[in-house]
């Protein structure tokens, strides 16, 4: 794909993004209304729509792009989500300055991951978008640097692990954000952010394989082989980020 292609694909991916919040804001609404304060919906709703409206005013290569996206998701989506969402992707958009690459793309979910972690102050168990994640970016980087996969396919299998991750949320105590403060009372209740996490990896998936097929079939919800993905060698690639990336 040309740059051109690419800055292309962003575009369609955000509109993407943008049309299923704003289908999923009342869900997104319900489950925040639950164990948290019932913003989320609205607020992703509002964040992503404006992300698409300065895209729809801005031409330039896909980190430009992915940082304008960012910057827009930061100033209108508020609270503390404003900054997860929207901070790390301007902070992960400068791995994309040499375009759309399976290195690159790598790059930017790992860098995506540390800075949702580093601000979010969360890990793995807390209850939060981090459990979507973790696992998404985990399983794509072992499936192109480990198993050899292209990234299409790669994306389908982090899509897979990142339901399983918000599965995972539901049964599990708060330990991070006003989820926290109900403590047990939490338990039972899915994750909202990590169920948008979880949309927006969803809809990146189906631009990716508009963009990309012909090669690969991707089908996140049967083609995924549920042994390949039991252990996601979570502490190696803990380790790996660590040494490979700067501030
Ligand atoms: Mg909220």
């Amino acid at each position: 794909m040309d740059r051109e292609t690419q800055s292309e694909a962003i575009h369609e991916a955000v509109e993407a993004m943008a049309d299923r919040l704003a289908e999923e804001k009342e869900h997104l609404t319900d489950l925040d209304s639950a164990i948290g304060d019932a913003d989320h919906g609205a607020n992703m709703n509002r964040g992503f729509q404006a992300a698409l409206e300065r895209l729809e005013e801005t031409d330039g290569d896909p980190a430009e792009l992915v940082k304008t996206a960012g910057v827009a998701l930061v100033s209108e989506v508020g609270g503390a989500a404003g900054p997860l969402y929207g901070g790390s992707l301007m902070k992960a958009s400068q791995e994309l300055e040499d375009g759309i690459t399976a290195e690159t793309t790598v790059a930017f979910a790992e860098r995506y991951l540390e800075t949702v972690e580093e601000r979010g102050k969360a890990s793995v168990g807390d209850k939060t978008m981090v459990d979507a994640i973790t696992p998404a970016v985990h399983t794509y980087k072992k499936a192109v640097e480990v198993d050899d996969h292209d990234p299409l396919e790669a994306l389908g299998k982090a899509v897979d692990a990142a339901e399983r991750g918000v599965a995972f949320t539901t049964p599990i105590r708060a330990k991070k954000g006003r989820a926290s403060y109900l403590g047990w009372r939490s338990v039972g209740h899915q994750d909202p952010g990590a169920t948008s996490t979880l949309y927006l990896l969803e809809e990146l998936l189906a631009v990716a394989t508009e963009y990309l097929d012909g090669e690969v079939e991707v089908d996140a919800e049967t083609e995924v082989d549920p042994e390949e993905l039991e252990e996601p060698a979570v502490e190696e690639a803990a380790v790996d980020e660590e040494n490979e990336e700067g501030a």
